[in-house]
């Protein structure tokens, strides 16, 4: 049964293709890793629910994350999504300096998508279990998520490291971003929705789920 929910967010994982997006998800809903994955084909999306300052009696939001295809040929595809989504993963691997170059292209492209719709940013350097083979430094990549407005964590879906912080950080500037009126609820757009119940509840409710997208 579905947990009541007061807000959803919708989030999408951007970034070239094996920088670790599902593997991140996976962690973070249903804290599981594996070495191999099938790449993902088109968009999945994945499901966890949070309770925002529950000693405050905060409100619980779920959270839609979508994971995109890096390919090329699913561009098309995950065009359409980007403009329903009000927070972005922007995940390069830390071992990976093309796909650090790559940030840019994909920030520019869901910006464009998303006008005249806000979408809050975080900047993810991954694979951080992997620290002897960077090929980032992590000043460098502070200096581009200044460049482009948002904040940098280093993570691991391996090791778990940064997992949760992340995601935290993500919902907590879009939770303040709705608070301080930057981002409006609006009934066409799917980025957040106010939700259909808004029963108090215990704070350490908490549910995850996977789904396939059919398109
Ligand atoms: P995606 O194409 O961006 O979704 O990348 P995947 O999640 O499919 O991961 C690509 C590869 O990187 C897989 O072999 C994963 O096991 C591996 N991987 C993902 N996250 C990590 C991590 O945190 N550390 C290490 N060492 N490998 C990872």
């Amino acid at each position: 049964m579905e947990v009541p929910w007061q807000f959803q967010f919708r989030i999408i994982a951007l970034g070239d293709s094996t920088v670790g997006k599902s593997s991140l998800l996976r962690r973070y809903t249903e804290d599981q890793f594996t070495t191999t994955s099938d790449p993902t084909v088109g968009v999945d999306f994945y499901t966890r629910t949070v309770t925002m300052d529950p000693e405050r009696g905060g409100p619980v939001i779920k959270l839609q994350l979508w994971d995109t295809a890096g390919q090329e040929k699913f561009r098309c595809i995950t065009k359409s999504y980007y403009r329903n989504s009000v927070g972005g993963l922007l995940v390069f691997d830390l071992t990976s300096r093309a796909s650090f170059e790559h940030i840019k292209g994909w920030y520019t492209e869901v910006v464009e998508h998303v006008i005249p719709n806000k979408i809050i940013f975080l900047l993810i350097g991954h694979k951080n279990d992997r620290i002897e083979e960077r090929k980032v430094s992590r000043d460098e990549a502070e200096k581009l998520a200044h460049s482009l407005g948002c904040k940098y964590m280093e993570t691991s879906a391996k090791t778990n490291s940064n997992v949760e912080r992340a995601f935290e950080l993500l919902t907590r500037s879009i939770y303040e971003s709705l608070k301080m009126g930057d981002i409006i609820l609006r009934s066409d757009w799917d980025g957040v929705k106010a939700g259909y119940n808004t029963r108090a509840l215990e704070p350490e409710e908490t549910e995850t789920e996977v789904k396939k997208c059919q398109c």
